[in-house]
């Protein structure tokens, strides 16, 4: 499932168009304090910046010329001076079920992914927040590619921007008839890559996305999703009241440092700390956390480890999800039967937890959570280390120490935290 890496002609020629591209400022992922900024800085006056992000978020118009309230000086100083961007289209896949994926090519061979998934009374867009990431969860299939760079504001907000065009087009006064597709009511921030790692981008893309001259989301409806990274977590309470969803997996740390790394920095205790702080924080008192469960088979659905989860969450105000293990080519584990989900639910259910089962959509077209791969140009070699891990398993020849003891991932992860 993981995309060649090998850079082609096509990649080249869209680095170089980037490279010229880059001289001129990307408006798109510009907040509208970022916009007004820029206006005065043209000697303009700050409230041109509602008009121009009306045209971008509201009309999806790129092209300065039609911005038909702007005089004609702005309009061209515009052309010249700066631009509205997103990244190339590479792919965009249906699935039988309604489901849409995007390929995205964010420069260097690299793409990212994005997903939409329709559901009753609601859409919601995954959308990614780095190429790769540097955390190496060891059920991801974007951990298992390592890290490249962050996504720009622009790169992130211009993932919603795309899929609000691809439908039906930009009209926010458009109704939609019950179960149509390509409604957009929610975005989760559970794309590729770990948002609290790329702070300042993620937030000025939420803020976008909540702000009514953008696309005016409910704050309940754009979630973050974070593995655990406390110290960032903390900071978020202080400049975001968007939902927030921890992902848990494990309810002691033995286990959830085996399967989610960056446990071991900072423990269960202190995460689930940190986000009841976040939770109470919020000026509305109706919200909970979610907790992200991801049900490995043997590994840790067990129902011991479900009456764990109760009383580790006992006083938590959440509701936990339970995401059954989306397979992918680079991982050994299992997804659970049926029937071991349900008697995982059943124990939560009973000790009066809200536990749903998500069901895996798109899967015709690798789009399940945790399968979102792109093709990463990985700088830290994790990804060559994995590959070179599964192919000498098929061979039956043990490298296993020079893969699991390969020091670039580690270090890297923890120069990027040191970074935040
Ligand atoms: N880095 C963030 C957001 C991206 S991952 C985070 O970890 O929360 C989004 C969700 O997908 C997480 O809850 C993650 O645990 C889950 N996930 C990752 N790989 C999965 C897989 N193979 N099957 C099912 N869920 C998976
Ligand atoms: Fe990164 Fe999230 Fe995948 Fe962990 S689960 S490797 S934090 S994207």
């Amino acid at each position: 499932m993981i995309a060649g890496l090998a850079i082609t002609v096509q990649d080249k020629v869209q680095d170089t168009v980037q490279e010229v591209m880059q001289t001129k400022v990307n408006l798109l992922g510009l907040t509208e304090v970022g916009l007004s900024d820029y206006m005065v800085s043209l000697g303009e006056k700050p409230f041109r910046a509602k008009q121009i992000m009306k045209w971008i978020h509201h009309m999806g118009v790129s092209d300065f010329n039609s911005m038909t309230d702007l005089s004609k000086g702005l309009r061209k100083t515009l052309s010249e001076q700066a631009q509205i961007s997103a990244p190339e289209v590479v792919s965009q896949l249906d699935s039988v079920d309604g489901t849409r994926k995007w390929l995205l090519r964010v420069g260097g061979g690299s793409c990212i992914e994005t997903v939409y998934i329709p559901e009753p009374g609601r859409g919601t867009l995954c959308v990614s927040s780095q190429v790769g990431c540097s955390l190496d969860c060891s059920f991801c299939a974007t951990g298992k590619q390592g890290f490249m760079r962050d996504l720009s504001a622009a790169e992130i907000i211009a993932q919603l921007w795309l899929a609000v065009g691809s439908f039906n087009g930009f009209d926010p006064a458009r109704k939609y008839a019950d179960g149509e597709i390509g409604r957009i009511t929610n975005v989760v921030m559970m794309g590729m890559g770990e948002p609290l790692l790329n702070f300042d981008s993620v937030v000025a893309a939420m803020n976008l996305m909540m702000d009514d001259r953008a696309y005016g989301l409910s704050k309940r409806r754009v979630t973050l999703s974070t593995s655990g990274v406390v110290p960032m977590l903390d900071r978020l309470g202080e400049v975001s009241d968007c939902s927030l969803a921890i992902s848990l997996h494990a309810p002691n740390d033995k286990l959830r440092s085996e399967l989610v790394p960056i446990n071991k920095k900072y423990p269960i205790a202190m995460l689930l700390d940190s986000a009841q702080r976040y939770i109470n924080g919020l000026s509305d008192n109706k919200r909970v956390i979610t907790i992200e469960y991801t049900l490995i088979d043997q590994v840790n659905d067990s129902l011991e480890l479900a009456e764990q989860l109760v009383e580790l969450l006992r006083d938590v105000p959440c509701k936990i999800n339970l995401i059954p293990f989306n397979p992918f080519d680079l991982s050994d584990y299992k997804r659970p039967s049926n029937n071991r989900v349900k008697a995982f639910q059943r124990v939560l259910n009973e000790a009066g937890f809200i536990a749903p089962i998500r069901t895996t959509r798109g899967d015709d077209i690798d789009a399940a959570c945790g399968q979102l791969a792109g093709a990463v140009l990985d700088r830290t070699n994790r990804s060559a280390r994995y590959r070179l891990k599964s192919r000498t398993a098929l061979n039956g020849s043990d490298v296993e120490a020079l893969v699991v003891d390969g020091p670039k991932s580690e270090a890297d992860s923890d120069n990027i935290l040191a970074r935040g």
